[in-house]
């Protein structure tokens, strides 16, 4: 048994037949209770049928958690944004979904549902593996929440593919910072890549503990590049190798760096 909400993942793999099940489950007309955004004491909720122009067109998304409309202004074309749900793209658990890597650099939790109750889980502990998820059979995704970044904090995402439109990741990355108040030392810095180890999207975990309480400079964005290419361990396809997707890995690093920075006032 196969959920299935708006098909644009499932539908091509059933085609390719990577896929084959024997029944679907389809919970695209649970519209009025899966699909929403909602924020209250600093969370924000999404359900699990909240499309990615849904997304794009929230006024929730402008500021600190620009991030979310940087990715879904790069996803696919406005025919897949209007339909490809947000629990569609987290359960893919795929290496080229762009909204995995921006939930997990926000901490965000994964709510399931079954006839039984519900329960919660970390999104890093609900991928278990490449398209593999905690799920169990009798449950459906139904939500995913995350705390809005609090103080001096902001948000980015960078993503490489081979084309301007309908691009699959080569490497995408997400970083939520925060700086103390001396606008000089990180807080908390969590970047998530769709690929850390092989093609499955993590928490660069040795990265992000290597910035925490470190002063923003040209010396600590050189030492982390190298952490974070010392724990990627990146597979190479057709479009591109692993060398490759860890050097990009590295610029992006920089980048987001220094692109949170300047909003938020820190040293650029
Ligand atoms: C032309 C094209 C371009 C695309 N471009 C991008 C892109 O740029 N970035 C990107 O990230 N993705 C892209 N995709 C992939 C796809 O659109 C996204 O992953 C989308 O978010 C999937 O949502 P959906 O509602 O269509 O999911 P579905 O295809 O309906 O389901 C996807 C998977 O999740 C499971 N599932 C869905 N909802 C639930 C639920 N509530 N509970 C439990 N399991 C569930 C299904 O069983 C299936 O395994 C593209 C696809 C196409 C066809």
């Amino acid at each position: 048994m196969a959920v299935i909400a708006s098909g644009t993942d499932l539908l091509p793999r059933m085609k390719k037949r990577q896929v084959s099940p024997s029944l679907l489950l389809d919970i695209s007309s649970l519209n009025e209770d899966l699909r929403y955004i909602s924020q209250s004491d600093g969370t924000v909720r999404l359900g699990a049928l909240t499309t990615v122009a849904d997304l794009l067109e929230s006024p929730m998304f402008d500021d600190r958690l620009s991030m979310i409309k940087e990715a879904a202004r790069l996803f696919g074309a406005p025919q897949v944004r209007n339909v490809a749900t947000v629990g569609g793209n987290v359960c893919s658990a795929s290496s080229s979904e762009d909204l995995i890597p921006v939930f997990m650099a926000l901490e965000a939790e994964a709510k399931l549902v079954s006839v039984r109750g519900s329960r919660t889980l970390p999104l890093k502990d609900f991928i278990v593996g490449k398209r593999k998820t905690a799920i169990r059979p009798s449950e459906i995704f139904s939500e995913i929440s995350f705390s809005v970044p609090q103080g001096h904090s902001w948000t980015a995402y960078e993503k490489l593919g081979r084309r301007n439109m309908l691009i699959i990741a080569i490497v995408n990355e997400a970083l939520s910072l925060t700086l103390d108040d001396d606008l000089r030392t990180i807080r908390s810095a969590r970047i998530a890549l769709n690929r850390v180890s092989g093609k499955v999207p993590a928490l660069a975990a040795k990265t992000n503990g290597f910035l925490e309480g470190k002063k923003v400079s040209d010396e600590t964005i050189a030492e982390a590049q190298k952490v974070l290419s010392s724990e990627l361990s990146l597979t190479s396809d057709f479009r591109g190798s692993g060398a490759y997707r860890t050097e990009l890995a590295r610029v992006y690093l920089k980048r987001l760096l220094e692109r949170c920075c300047v909003k938020i006032g820190g040293p650029s």
